[in-house]
């Protein structure tokens, strides 16, 4: 057993409204929201008074307004809110280098490796609190746990300005009340399932027979029950760690054709398997990074054996990654896609009789791989792409690579290349810059 983590979600509080109540002293105590300004538009933020009159972040103007008729409607001032997200993640980045943004205000930290320097928990989470108020003017909702799960649920429950410590100890007595609502990632129509079915606490839906839960998660039941009980295993995971080989592009316009973003994926595993290629690495795992237009970030890994070079094994991976997550969010939106491989480790190192998979590895996929590797040494990485990532293969209405914000100049990616810089960005921490790519 190894020692427990400790992971900390921060998550600022009404982020948008609150850094116009700041910047406007005649909106605070008002009810505010942030968003489009015509009655089309949907709501950014909102500020606490208005959440009071069932007013949410995502809800249509026409309907907030309709709730609370007095709300006050301001336009979103995005390079604002970038600037103060850089700060926060830069303290962020003074307790440790673990950290994975979820957003512009909102963070997972892995400080397990941090707290004989820093202190305990409780004070790492106080002094990042006291820092970012002191820096902002602005408060934060910290949840501290063994794990991102339930540091995710802690962050949401004091809020706001909350700091929430839960241990092994305190585990069952704070999660098995809650409603199952607070369950991230049970989205709305499932959350209304597990209702209808009678499980509407933590505690319930961690007992619940198969007779309940299959109906409704099949062969996930047992992981919604680990859930339920605050099991979560999933690693704290910085954008792009530094030992991850990837690319990603940020798109001029939203991507809301699913056949447009898996070709896109397609070709972004093609960038990143030549890079690895180039380096003589193996890898032994994919990883989706997926923005949406109002600037979360997801991340999906898969890890998979035996390792391998080839990059249609690892677009493959990447648009299973890709799908699943569409399933879980069909009407999305998306303005920048990532692919990495990580776990990486010498090409020549593979263990090519590990699996009869390996041992009959496809010899044609690796001569194709070389030739197209070599292609790119010579004339850059936009001379070339596989059939199933040619244009033709898009939506026909949609913009093309090069109008992308980030397509590369050939001479950089191919000075990336022989440099063996890991990724597309023009360098910085993983989380600082990147962060703000898109911006
Ligand atoms: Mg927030």
């Amino acid at each position: 057993m190894t020692d427990p983590r400790v992971i900390l979600h921060v998550d600022m509080d009404a982020f948008y409204a609150s850094v116009e109540q700041r910047d406007r002293p005649e909106l605070r105590g008002q009810p505010v929201i942030v968003g489009g300004t015509s009655n089309r538009g949907v709501v950014a933020a909102a500020s606490y008074e208005v959440r009071k009159f069932g007013v949410r972040s995502a809800m249509p103007i026409r309907e907030a307004m309709r709730r609370c008729p007095h709300a006050i409607c301001v336009k979103p001032r995005m390079s604002v809110y970038r600037d103060v997200s850089h700060d926060v993640f830069a303290i962020f980045h003074e307790y440790t280098p673990v950290v994975e943004g979820l957003s512009l205000d909102e963070a997972f930290l892995d400080v397990t490796a941090s707290l004989a320097l820093k202190g305990d928990a409780v004070s790492i989470a106080r002094g990042i609190k006291q820092k970012i108020l002191e820096e902002t003017r602005l408060t934060a909702s910290v949840g501290v746990a063994p794990n991102k799960l339930v540091a995710k649920i802690g962050s949401d429950l004091n809020k706001p300005d909350g700091l929430t410590v839960v241990d092994a100890a305190n585990m069952r007595a704070t999660l098995d009340p809650l409603s199952v609502r607070r369950l991230p990632g049970l989205g709305r129509k499932l959350g209304e399932r597990v209702e209808a079915a009678g499980l509407t606490t933590f505690a319930q839906l961690r007992t619940a027979p198969d007779s309940l839960l299959w109906p409704i998660f099949g062969r996930d039941s047992q992981r919604m029950r680990d859930r339920a009980s605050g099991i979560d295993d999933r690693p704290v995971m910085s954008e792009w760690d530094e030992k991850s080989i990837s690319a990603e592009e940020t798109f001029f316009t939203d991507l809301g054709d699913a056949a447009r973003m898996e070709s896109e994926v397609m070709r972004l595993a093609d960038r990143a398997g030549s890079r690895m290629r180039a380096q003589n690495l193996a890898t032994g795992c994919v990883q989706v990074k997926i923005r949406r237009a109002d600037f979360t970030t997801f991340t999906r890994q898969k890890r998979f054996e035996p390792s391998t070079t080839d990059s249609r094994t690892i677009a493959r991976v990447a648009v299973e990654l890709l799908r699943s997550w569409l399933e879980e969010q069909p009407r999305a939106r998306v303005r920048l896609l990532g692919v990495g491989v990580n776990h990486l480790h010498a090409a020549d190192q593979m263990d090519l009789f590990a699996s009869p998979a390996a041992a009959t590895a496809n010899p044609s996929a690796t001569a194709l791989d070389a030739a197209v590797d070599q292609i790119r040494e010579r004339f850059g990485t936009l001379a070339l792409r596989r059939g199933s990532a040619l244009p033709e293969a898009r939506g026909a209405d949609e913009t093309g690579e090069d109008l992308s914000e980030k397509a590369p100049s050939r001479a950089g990616e191919r000075a990336a290349m022989r440099a063996g810089r890991p990724t597309d960005k023009g360098g910085g921490k993983p989380g600082s810059t990147s962060r703000r790519a898109g911006s």
